[in-house]
């Protein structure tokens, strides 16, 4: 990766505005600056086409007719399952599973209820992010608990973190990887400190047998995501922050550590129109370039930390070295999140909106971290621009 922005928001620049005008909701409401995609992201036009398509050409149920629309129903969602094997760079697809879901929150917990407890026997031990998102840990406390009261004891051991910048601490996970740790669910770029969690070490620090599961909520659509590269075992993202419909999401399993992942109970009629809107926005995805969505939003975000790292009222949250532009471990991936010293996060909130940027501001969902404990987070995707990161700016000052 370039580690010059300015060059890389330069040679995207016509690329960039070609997909800009793709988003209506975006072009639709010039006054407005939307810098909340980790939240939820907006959703490009061929999406809403394909969603118009298929509402108005064939929607049926699926798996149940034998009638046109509902074999085209039923051959859509396997479509999309393919779809979604394809757009992780999945080397073996023919035994690899998908199952869809409503978002991340929907897959952690349909995996920790429906597949873990068939890998742990009494005495097993997990390893969970104790301050990622709150999706992220509750299940495997949940699944604990619940063990526990069938007579099944298991431990639950914190997923070490480096001092100083957050990120997971490979050796240290090495050192405390035993005979009995069974599971491992780690997430890949933090939501509120924008990092790449040093995910591509875990594998190394587990050993070959252990499976883990990618919470993969902020890297699937901002980068390329490869699950041959990951050597992951579960690969869970939410498709409504991926440009699909709000209520879709998927769990990919590769299908070769511990129990086959058969997600159970009657979950009745599937999200048809989700799932199709889920396919289309990884086309869209896959056409635009993660590659290039990484390198754009990377530039955008360098701009802005450098931008704040000149204003002392402003603090900005997650590791230090990954704040200048230049710096060698720079990670940061499309998510900037601070606070102001003197001004509560909620009311800096307000205050933006009213020059009409849309940011969160509350405790983010981060485990560990009371809500009223707030924050303001800026998340990027595509459609931003440089401008809108200048025009931002230059509000944050005028509150020092
Ligand atoms: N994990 C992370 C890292 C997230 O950022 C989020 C949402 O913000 C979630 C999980 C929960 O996702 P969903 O709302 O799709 O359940």
């Amino acid at each position: 990766m370039a580690a010059d922005p300015a060059q890389d928001i330069r040679e995207l620049a016509s690329w960039q505005r070609g997909l800009r005008a793709q988003f209506p909701i975006v072009v639709g409401h010039p006054g407005l600056v939307y810098l909340d995609s980790a939240a939820t992201a907006q959703k490009p036009q061929p999406v809403l086409d394909a969603v118009q398509d298929y509402l108005t050409r064939s929607n049926a149920n699926a798996g149940r007719g034998s009638y046109p629309w509902a074999n085209t129903t039923t051959a859509l969602g396997e479509g999309a399952r393919g779809r979604v094997k394809e757009f992780l760079g999945d080397p073996r697809p023919d035994r690899s599973g998908v199952h869809f879901t409503s978002g991340v929150s929907d897959g952690l917990r349909t995996l920790a209820r429906d597949w873990l407890p068939g890998l742990l026997e009494d005495g097993d031990e997990i390893v969970v992010p104790f301050s990622d998102h709150q999706a992220n840990l509750s299940p495997w406390l949940e699944a604990r608990d619940l063990l526990a009261r069938q007579g099944v004891r298991i431990r639950v051991r914190e997923l070490p973190r480096q001092a100083g910048t957050g990120d997971y601490d490979p050796r240290e996970l090495e050192a405390i990887t035993g005979p009995r740790t069974r599971f491992v669910p780690a997430t890949h770029v933090h939501h509120v400190h924008g990092v790449d969690m040093n995910v591509h070490r875990v594998r190394r620090a587990v050993g070959p047998d252990v499976p883990v599961c990618l919470d993969a909520a902020q890297s699937v659509g901002h980068l390329p995501v490869s699950v041959a590269d990951l050597d992951v075992d579960f690969v869970v993202f939410s498709g409504h922050k991926t440009m699909a419909l709000p209520g879709t999401g998927a769990v990919w399993s590769r299908g070769q550590r511990g129990p086959a992942f058969r997600p159970g109970g009657w979950s009745g009629t599937p999200n048809t129109v989700g799932i199709v809107s889920l396919a289309a926005a990884l086309d869209w995805l896959d056409g635009a370039g993660t590659g290039r969505i990484e390198r754009w939003t990377v530039a955008l975000t360098s701009l802005l930390t450098d931008g704040l790292a000149q204003m002392p009222a402003y603090e900005v949250l997650g590791c230090r070295s990954n704040l200048a532009a230049g710096s060698p471990v720079q990670r940061r991936r499309s998510i900037v999140t601070f606070r102001h010293r003197g001004i509560e996060a909620q009311d800096l909130g307000f205050i933006l909106f009213s020059h009409g940027f849309m940011v969160r501001s509350d405790g983010h969902c981060q485990a560990g971290v009371p809500e009223k404990e707030g924050s303001v987070r800026v998340s990027l995707h595509v459609h931003n621009t440089p401008q809108e990161m200048e025009e931002l700016l230059s509000t944050l000052a005028s509150l020092q």
